[in-house]
């Protein structure tokens, strides 16, 4: 934690802080990172489960997939360092944001209110016949396939694959390029565009800071690192941030 009132003394209530986070933070939650376990996620190869493709080939297996994802979800809870999030959005208000990959949902769950989720929410499902979205609670997942109850197409994950284009880019290109303060937490910075992120921040001007358990392949671009868990760091970073 060295240099911490070096870097932070400027943040007030008016800095305007951007936060992205990745499937590390939920980590400590007990949701595995895939990169972590060898390029599989959850013991499934990512493009026999995570892209259009392979909907496309076995729509069966990729409901499985996400049924059983679905399933875990609900068996855990936020950590600490999804509730620190919540406190720094609480002491700025409108000046935070986050941005995250994870289509986990815990960050809804801890209460972080200014959200994007450009990876989509594995809670849900749309029609690719209608777009009509669901919640999966509302949905007979006994159906191998599940069907939409207003025009009968096959319903999908409202979950954004490899390969396909994330959710409201457009929004999160101004919040990152018109902030003060850009923190990524437990992402390798690896999956694209999200990655990019970082540099956008840093050429619009932004500090950046990185909170990761291993060195994310775009550290040249962060300018505070401090390796180690979300769960343990980010809590006490926070404390610090709003005094
Ligand atoms: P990743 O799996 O590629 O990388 C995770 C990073 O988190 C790694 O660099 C790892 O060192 C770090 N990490 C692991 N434990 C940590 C901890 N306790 N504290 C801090 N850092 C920790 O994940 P990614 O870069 O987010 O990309 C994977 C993509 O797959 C995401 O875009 C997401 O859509 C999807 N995914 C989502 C979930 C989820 O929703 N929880 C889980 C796995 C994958
Ligand atoms: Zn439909």
């Amino acid at each position: 934690m060295a240099n911490l009132s070096a870097v932070f003394m400027n943040i007030t209530k008016e800095s305007k802080i951007v936060v992205l986070t990745g499937a590390g933070i939920s980590a400590e939650s007990g949701i595995k990172t895939f990169r972590d376990a060898g390029g599989l996620w959850e013991n499934y190869n990512v493009e026999d489960v995570a892209t259009p493709q392979a909907f496309d080939s076995n729509p069966i297996l990729v409901w499985n997939f996400y049924k059983e994802r679905y399933k875990q979800s609900k068996t855990v809870s936020p950590n600490p360092a999804h509730y620190a999030l919540v406190e720094l959005e609480d002491y700025l208000k409108d000046n935070f944001f986050l941005i995250t990959q994870n289509v986990d949902g815990l960050h809804n769950v801890a209460g972080t209110k200014r959200i994007i989720e450009m990876h989509g929410n594995l809670t849900e499902c749309f029609c690719i016949n209608c777009n009509a979205k669901y919640k999966l609670e509302k949905i007979n997942l006994a159906q191998d396939i599940p069907i939409c109850p207003k025009c009968n197409g096959y319903l999908r994950p409202n979950v954004v694959w490899f390969g396909e284009m994330p959710y409201h880019l457009n929004k999160i290109d101004t919040l990152v390029s018109q902030c003060n303060y850009f923190i990524v937490v437990g992402t390798s910075g690896i999956v694209y565009p999200a990655a990019g992120l970082l540099q956008l921040a840093k050429y619009s001007g932004a500090k950046t800071i990185g909170i990761n358990l291993e060195k994310p392949a775009n550290i040249y671009s962060i300018d505070y690192f401090y390796q180690g868990k979300a769960g343990e760091i980010l809590p006490k970073l926070v404390k610090q941030w709003i005094i």
